[in-house]
């Protein structure tokens, strides 16, 4: 857990990122949805049994710099996100999760939905 602090304290916006690459294909991931505003895939370190990712391809580095212009955009990812815990059998519930900035724990700079589900979630979260 003090791992995942460091590395979110660490991170900093700005520049092209690990999810730029896997929205370019640059690096080989299997897509779970994708469409001309968005991708999804499967977290690499799932925190639950399932855990997976909704991605705007615009390259919006965290919520916090989301514009009112993009308020169409953020709604799709929720209802890609939600169309995906339906397709994954999430019925009795998920979690749907932004990171903003380093006290938010966001450690990848550009803005993603997680989606969590499979067990019980606790709260408040750490
Ligand atoms: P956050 O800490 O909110 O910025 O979330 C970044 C998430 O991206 C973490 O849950 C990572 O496990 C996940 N992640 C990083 N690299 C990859 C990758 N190549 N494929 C899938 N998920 C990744």
């Amino acid at each position: 857990m003090g791992d995942e602090i460091d590395k979110a304290q660490a991170a900093k916006p700005g520049g092209d990122t690990i999810f730029g690459k896997i929205i370019r294909g640059e690096i080989p991931t299997k897509f779970i949805h994708e469409d001309s505003e968005c991708v999804a895939f499967h977290d690499i370190s799932p925190q639950a049994p399932v855990h997976f990712l909704v991605i705007p391809r615009k390259p919006i580095a965290r919520l916090s710099d989301a514009a009112d212009s993009d308020t169409s955009l953020l709604g799709h990812l929720l209802l890609v996100a939600r169309k995906l815990a339906k397709d994954l059998k999430l019925d009795n519930g998920y979690r749907v999760t932004i990171n903003d900035g380093a006290d938010g724990g966001q450690t990848v700079y550009h803005v993603h939905v997680h989606v969590t589900g499979g067990r019980q979630m606790e709260w408040p979260p750490g």
